[in-house]
């Protein structure tokens, strides 16, 4: 760590203590050269993963892009903006926890359909159309009658 005082790099820490519930790393430092003393915090980066397109190509997490996926899907749906950032959290939180570096972009696709399902049917719907390019009509219909179905069906005890 550079001495931000005069540069010199044989600074010292001092003491270091855990702040903000431990999320955090607070240390106090001291420079050998100008014996100026300074603080740093230290705190995880959680890195996205990067994303494997199914042609094999990487491409670097892109939120905006997310985003406007969801809100294009969301469109004049009745979801408010903090149901989408939580789901745009959720998702993130999804792609971090598989702790790769880089995963199939179909795992985010499935995570926002996921998410979709949960905060409305016809934004679902119009996402999974796009996403699973249905090849046909039926298949299309098959899978809003599988969502119908699937609404009203009650959960059966095991
Ligand atoms: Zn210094």
């Amino acid at each position: 760590m550079r001495c931000p005082f005069c540069g010199a790099q044989d600074t010292k820490v001092l003491d270091s203590r855990l702040v903000s519930e431990g999320a955090q790393v607070r240390r106090r430092r001291t420079c050998g050269h100008c014996q100026e003393r300074f603080t740093t915090f230290e705190i995880a980066e959680l890195q996205m993963p990067k994303l494997i397109k199914s042609d094999g190509s990487r491409v670097p997490f892109d939120e905006e892009k997310l985003r406007s996926g969801i809100l294009k899907a969301i469109e004049k749906r009745p979801v408010s903006i903090e149901a989408i950032e939580t789901a745009i959290a959720r998702i993130k939180e999804t792609l971090q926890a598989t702790g790769e570096r880089e995963v199939a972009s179909r795992v985010i696709g499935e995570a926002v359909m996921n998410e979709l399902k949960r905060l409305d049917q016809v934004a679902y719907v119009r996402f999974a159309s796009v996403y699973r390019s249905f090849k046909d009509i039926s298949e299309f219909r098959e899978e809003i009658e599988r969502l119908e179905n699937g609404a009203k069906r009650v959960p059966e005890e095991k």
